[in-house]
């Protein structure tokens, strides 16, 4: 029991801090039964008045509500719903107002109809053109308040009670609660929507602007995000600030690890190959998926240092033994090491390890090239 106590509030806390949608079903059922509520306080006011008309008015009204709230399930009725609602609560509102006076607060509930339509308007799923619908809406709710206000003032009502003078008074006292209570609980639910909105729209960019950055096989860093790297670790190395190396790396003979194996097995050697390369580098460095098979490292060392790294990555790979779906596939690597020179472009340098690399290609492979 205190299990399931905990889950409901940790559900609460999540739908508060916006990471948790609001259950819909369950805030539409919610809000149809307190309203099926309210008109029940009137059955029992109009019963003790004797206002026969708004007390069998207010019967049918309980008994729409719980239809409501059992009909709101379906998503396709919602709208429906929403709209009957609205001019339930208009005709309510402007029925009690003619009958009994202004005096009794009815309009209120008239007024705090605005932010619901706005509301509805923006949180129904599958609404469009929210503004174009909910600003006549609204219009249509500003002429029908004005046009009762009219009405009323110059029609006397038609229950005008000598015993209990004190009813309209209390009723007007009992409706101002409510209808601040409604416009509370819609702007609280609006704020509650919005932010979930917000937290949602802010991780669906924050993963779209890692799907930008990265390579979805190996998950190393992509030519862009690499180009950028590059960019500032050169700019440093050319004020003097740090050395910079890159290491240029390509599968050998991955063609035919390909055509032996199967595409599928080749993308595992190629993530293999990428963790290999994380393994051997540090936290700062940046290694990237250049193309198919190739791949760039950059570090702020000496290119003594990096020509170290490089082989101990291509020792590393050679005794990798693979073992993808039963077959043990063994690969090497040629790579070509540079340091950054100062006055080159970043083409330029990229020109000159991958010169590295491809003199390691035409000469045996399997071997580290850094002059
Ligand atoms: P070399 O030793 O000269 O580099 O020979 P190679 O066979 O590795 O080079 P080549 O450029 O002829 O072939 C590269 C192969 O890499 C061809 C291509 O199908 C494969 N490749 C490129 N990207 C991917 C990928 O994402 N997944 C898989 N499985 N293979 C890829
Ligand atoms: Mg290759
Ligand atoms: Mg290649």
């Amino acid at each position: 029991m205190s299990g399931k106590l905990d889950e409901f509030r940790n559900l609460i806390r999540q739908v508060i801090l916006g990471v948790a949608p609001i259950n819909e079903k369950l805030k539409y059922r919610a809000i149809a039964i307190l309203i099926a509520f309210v008109h029940f306080t009137y059955v029992l006011l109009f019963g003790f008045c004797k206002i026969e008309i708004m007390f069998q008015y207010n019967i049918g009204a309980v008994i729409y509500y719980f239809l409501m709230a059992i009909l709101l399930g379906r998503k396709e009725l919602q709208k429906t719903v929403f709209l009957t609602v609205l001019a339930e609560i208009l005709l309510h509102s402007s029925l009690a107002t003619i009958m009994l006076g202004f005096d009794w607060g009815f309009m209120l509930y008239t007024i705090s109809l605005v932010p619901l339509i706005f509301y509805m308007c923006f949180t129904l799923s599958g609404t469009r053109m929210r503004l174009r619908i909910a600003i006549p809406l609204s219009v249509i709710v500003f002429i029908v308040y004005y046009v009762t206000l009219v009405v009323s003032n110059n029609i006397d009502p038609i229950y005008i009670d000598p015993v209990y003078s004190f009813v309209p008074r209390a009723v007007y006292y009992y409706n101002t609660i409510l209808a601040f209570a409604y416009c509370f609980v819609i702007s609280i639910l609006f704020s509650i929507e919005v932010k979930y909105m917000k937290v949602t729209l802010e991780n669906e960019n924050l993963s779209l602007e890692q799907d930008a950055k990265y390579d979805p096989l190996t998950k190393l860093y992509n030519r862009r995000s690499f180009n950028e790297y590059l960019r500032n670790a050169v700019e440093a190395a050319e004020k003097g600030e740090r050395d910079v190396s890159l290491i240029m790396l390509d599968i050998d003979d991955f063609k035919r690890v390909n055509d032996t194996y199967g595409h599928n097995q080749g993308d595992i050697v190629l993530k293999e190959v990428a963790n290999v390369l994380r393994d051997n580098v540090r936290e700062d460095d940046v290694i990237c998926r250049w193309g198919g098979e190739e791949m760039l490292i950059l570090l702020e060392v000496s290119e003594d240092t990096a020509s170290r790294v490089a082989e101990r990555i291509r020792k590393d790979v050679e005794n990798l033994d693979m073992l993808c779906d039963g077959v043990h596939i063994k690969v090497t690597l040629t790579l070509g090491v540079a340091e950054y020179e100062s006055g080159l472009s970043l083409r330029e340098y990229i020109e000159v390890v991958d010169k590295r690399l491809y003199y390691g290609k035409e000469h045996g492979k399997n071997m580290v090239v850094n002059s």
